[in-house]
């Protein structure tokens, strides 16, 4: 991660094919686009990486939530799980169709804790989204077997773990649906951009029209198509897909780099007693996009994350003091400052926020430093890296 790091001729090449004819639309103007289809080629390309039925590509990987959960038919008053440790995106995607977000705790995987989930059931759950934070993955078999046996949907947010896999299925591909962003720091880019990614026919369908104002997409005349059920404008443009194809021909490319330089950060702190790493579940395998470990309090981690500052290790984050991955900051939440008046279901869905605690997330959270890793780096970068981490480290424990 990001994807930008490498843009090349092969970007170019897909977004001048764009400019060339000039229809920067996904839908019709047939004649003038000269064969080109890059949000449909995208699509079919994404669905071959996931070895998925269905991909419908949408502006972005907050829309894709939403119409992920829409097409499932979530909405008023409905609670979602998810877990305390993710990106607003996820409540705002929950709350923007008037559903309640439900946050528990998660574990030392870094995201939902099973227990956790099944204690927050309520007649009221309509899902549970997992959220497969920097690069790895929940306990999918646990979770997938608490949504079987209370008849939910199981909502996986990828949109940090494209190229990660579980027991031999990619991230994303697992859950009822999944969601991918393609924003400008992700591991593959559209500059803007995000999929839906389903086997479930239905939900496809629904996510197809609803990201397109209702289009039932049936026919060669817009104007004419019908409109089945009310929708929303979330569609991609020609020009973001056309990026993204390019991008995604060379996801291979971008996960060996990741796992290698992953590879050498990890093995240098892996001699240093008292640092560990998150528990990745039986049969995972991480996309290598972060590396995560832990640190054994929090006054240590604040330490080593103010060293790494100071000492010019970049892009790693301490996310207990960040504002916009982890519950503690979001008084923007706790308090609904919202521009526009708020449904009363929403409003009593969420007053339990003033007062929850979330000891078991902060035991991780707090000791957790999250380092982004880079697919520009040189091997000599890498290593040097890797020697005043773990010296850093080593000077603070
Ligand atoms: C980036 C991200 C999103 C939102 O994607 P956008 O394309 O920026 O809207 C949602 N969830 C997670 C976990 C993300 O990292």
């Amino acid at each position: 991660m990001p994807g930008f790091e490498l843009f090349g001729d092969l970007e170019r090449k897909e977004v001048n094919d764009v400019l060339d004819n000039g229809v920067l639309m996904r839908y019709g103007f047939d004649a003038m686009r000269k064969g080109h289809w890059k949000a449909k080629e995208l699509e079919s390309e994404l669905s071959k990486v996931f070895n998925s039925k269905h991909v419908q590509l949408v502006s972005s990987g907050t829309a894709a939530v939403s119409v992920a959960l829409a097409s499932a038919g979530i909405g008023a008053g409905d609670e979602v799980i998810m877990p305390t440790f993710t990106f607003v995106a996820s409540f705002e995607a929950i709350m923007m169709l008037g559903a309640i977000p439900v946050l528990v705790d998660i574990d030392d995987t870094l995201t939902l804790d099973p227990e956790a989930v099944k204690n927050a059931i309520t007649s009221k759950t309509k899902a549970v989204m997992v959220v497969q934070m920097c690069g790895s993955m929940g306990n999918m078999d646990a979770l997938r077997s608490i949504c079987d046996k209370h008849n939910l949907v199981f909502v996986e947010d990828a949109c940090q773990a494209i190229g990660g896999s579980y027991k031999g299925k990619a991230l994303g591909s697992i859950a009822d649906v999944g969601c991918f962003s393609f924003d400008f720091v992700k591991t593959i880019t559209c500059g803007e951009g995000g999929a839906v990614v389903t086997n479930n026919e239905n939900y496809y369908t629904n996510a197809d029209h609803y990201s397109d104002h209702g289009h039932d997409h049936i026919g060669k005349d817009r104007g004419a198509e019908t409109h089945p059920n009310l929708g929303y404008n979330f569609r991609i443009s020609e020009l973001n897909a056309a990026v993204g194809l390019a991008q995604v021909k060379r996801l291979p490319e971008f996960i060996e780099i990741q796992k290698k330089n992953y590879s050498i950060i990890r093995e240098s702190l892996s001699e240093i007693q008292d640092v560990t790493f998150r528990t990745v579940p039986d049969g995972g395998v991480e996309s290598y996009a972060f590396l995560n470990f832990f640190l054994p309090d929090l006054e240590k981690a604040r330490k080593v994350s103010e060293a790494f500052k100071t000492n010019g290790i970049d892009a790693c984050f301490h996310y207990y003091d960040n504002n916009w991955h982890y519950i503690r900051k979001w008084d923007h939440l706790k308090d609904l400052k919202s521009l526009y008046p708020i449904s009363k279901e929403v409003k009593e869905g969420i007053e339990y926020l003033k007062t929850k605690s979330f000891e078991q997330s902060d035991y991780h959270i707090a000791r957790n430093i999250s380092c982004l890793i880079k697919l520009s780096w040189t091997e000599d970068e890498v290593k040097e890296r890797a020697n005043k981490m773990a010296e850093l480290i080593k000077s603070i424990i």
